[in-house]
């Protein structure tokens, strides 16, 4: 499948990498993955996950969603546990 995406979006969706979720953090509300879906996914157990380093959201998105998380357990930068 080709990827139609403008290197603006590519280099946007690339933000989305720089993102993670604190999962003892986070308190199951559901938001960010109800609202940006191809970013975050509830992992099963209703925690959040990043999910698709594909996935494109702008910066602002991105931020959005930071500030709108209850639990505050969305961050900038990698998580830097393993998997
Ligand atoms: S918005 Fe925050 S608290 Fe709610 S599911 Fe997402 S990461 Fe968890």
């Amino acid at each position: 499948m080709s990827d139609e995406r403008t290197e603006e979006e590519k280099s946007e969706g690339q933000n989305f990498q720089k993102i993670h979720v604190v999962a003892e953090e986070c308190t199951s509300c559901s938001l960010c993955y109800e609202t940006l879906p191809l970013v975050y996914i509830d992992r099963g157990d209703g925690i959040s996950f990043v999910h698709d380093p594909s996935g494109i959201a702008t910066q602002d998105e991105l931020q959005e969603s930071i500030d709108e998380c209850p639990g505050e357990c969305i961050h900038w930068g990698p998580d830097d546990k393993p998997e």
